[in-house]
């Protein structure tokens, strides 16, 4: 079970949902709980290492008492018995002089670098994880709690967005938890932070702790991974755009991954890799609600006739990047060229078209890499005579429009397109992957929830 920030944003949620683990146990289950940081921890521990690279004092010395009262205030709400309070607060103390004492170096250094981040980023989980702990233990259970590390999660040193090396970490975290269950604990391990092999700190990317379950899920062969958030499933389209948006009771590992690449943020983007080679069914549930059974993530594409869009997904934080020269038009491996000097920076494409004139490519990346990808493309490629141009727009967004049943039924990408003309929204790219089962394309951002709406209402989904 993974409970996201939502689920701890609090003592008063923390209590609840160590009830709701406590309630599952009683009914036999074998539980391990994965934690995020408390709501808006991560965020908060991202400007810090900023404000710290910049060297302000200032705003270090109040962030460090603001996150020690969040966590103190969540504690003594969360955990009635005095000396499991006690055992709590000293070890949230700790941790915090340990993280003060981190920003302060970045301070001296004036340097930020991605593992220092990483390191900074830690702790919002290692502060959340003691005190649902203490929740735990407090309703009587015997709990453990352990960091991605000390349960054996190793990566790559690929900081910021650290990949597993599923074989030794499969290996070692069955060997660790495995006899922890067999004993009746309850381990609580922290979602998204890991170690590469010499046991430096990562983080698996933002939104990571749906991977930690699903690798520890995958190591365990457990029977399902369940994903506790604050919406009661994965929904036609998020219902903070699209009100009346449905949740979706069953959907394909294939569907799920297609929706969480492009945006459904209800889960981290590579999540689903671990327990899909494994056949693990996943689901997604309310743990505010948890009398609904939730979305059922399973192998099976099930499509109903008729049933050709499924959902909507919006993905804000992108950039396009466009690349274009007469150079280009019939000269092989260009595409290759342009792809691997990005890939060597860790530069990840969400998104690529190219014309058939050959004489531009274009394609869509994370915002907040796009100077780098520009300027990397520049030197790499500029001086060759190989491309023209490097032109760049950073006010846009994808909406990506997925279903199995897209697949051989014919005039859907009309549909959409008539649907988003109506409303004069104009669009800059598209494309379709051919697997069918999504229709991708790019339009302005402030143009964005406006088209997800369009669309979703031409699809009637809120009716299905
Ligand atoms: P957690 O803190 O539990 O990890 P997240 O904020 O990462 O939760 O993801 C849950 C949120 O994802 C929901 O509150 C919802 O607004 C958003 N979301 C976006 N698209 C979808 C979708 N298609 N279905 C469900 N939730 C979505
Ligand atoms: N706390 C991390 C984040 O906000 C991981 C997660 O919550 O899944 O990205
Ligand atoms: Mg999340």
């Amino acid at each position: 079970m993974k409970f996201g920030g939502t689920s701890v944003a609090s003592g008063e949620n923390i209590r609840h949902i160590a009830n709701l683990i406590a309630n599952y146990v009683g009914q036999g289950y074998a539980i391990v709980a994965v934690i995020s940081a408390l709501k808006g921890v991560t965020d908060r521990l991202v400007e810090a290492s900023e404000q710290a690279k910049n060297g302000n004092r200032d705003y270090i010395r109040e962030f460090i008492q603001e996150i020690v009262e969040k966590h103190l205030t969540a504690t003594r709400k969360a955990v009635e018995n005095k000396v499991i309070r006690k055992a709590v607060e000293q070890e949230i103390r700790a941790t915090v002089d340990e993280l003060e004492k981190v920003l302060t170096g970045i301070i001296y250094l004036g340097e930020l670098t991605p593992k220092s981040k990483d390191y900074v980023l830690s702790f919002g989980e290692r502060l959340s994880t003691p005190i649902v702990w203490g929740a735990l233990r407090d309703l009587g259970l015997n709990a453990q709690h352990y960091t991605g590390k000390d349960v054996g999660i190793v990566t790559d040193s690929n900081f910021g967005e650290a990949s597993p090396l599923m074989n030794v970490t499969k290996h070692q975290v069955k060997e660790k938890i495995e006899p922890l269950l067999g004993k009746g604990i309850v381990p609580v391990v922290t979602g998204y932070i890991a170690a590469t092999q010499d046991g430096v700190t990562t983080t698996l990317g933002r939104g990571g702790s749906d991977y930690t379950a699903t690798i520890v899920g995958a190591a365990l062969d457990v029977d399902e991974v369940w994903v506790w958030t604050d919406v009661d499933g994965l929904m036609t389209s998020d219902p903070k755009i699209v009100p009346s948006a449905k949740m979706m009771p069953e959907l394909s590992f294939q569907e799920a991954t297609e929706m969480t690449i492009f945006g459904a943020k209800a889960m981290h983007p590579r999540a689903l890799e671990p327990v899909m080679e494994e056949n693990i069914p996943v689901r997604i549930r309310n743990a505010f609600n948890p009398e609904n059974p939730g979305t059922l993530i399973v192998k099976e594409q099930k499509i109903k006739p008729g049933d050709a869009v499924k959902a909507i997904t919006l993905v804000k934080d992108v950039a396009l990047v466009n690349v274009s020269g007469a150079g280009m038009v019939g000269a092989p491996g260009t595409a290759a060229k342009v792809f691997d000097v990005l890939g060597k920076e860790n530069i990840n494409i969400l998104m690529i078209s190219q014309s058939v004139s050959e004489a531009n490519i274009s394609f869509i990346i994370q915002r907040s890499l796009l100077e780098r990808a520009v300027s990397t493309l520049e030197i790499a490629l500029l001086g060759r005579g190989l491309i023209r141009e490097v032109t760049a727009e950073n006010d846009v967004c994808v909406v990506a429009v997925v279903g199995a049943g897209m697949k051989g039924t014919p005039g859907v990408a009309s549909r959409i397109f008539t649907a988003i003309a109506r409303k004069g929204i104009n669009i800059r790219m598209i494309a379709q992957g051919s697997s069918e089962l999504n229709i991708s394309f790019v339009v302005k951002e402030i143009d964005g929830e406006e088209t997800v709406r369009a669309v979703h209402e031409e699809f009637k989904l809120n009716k299905i």
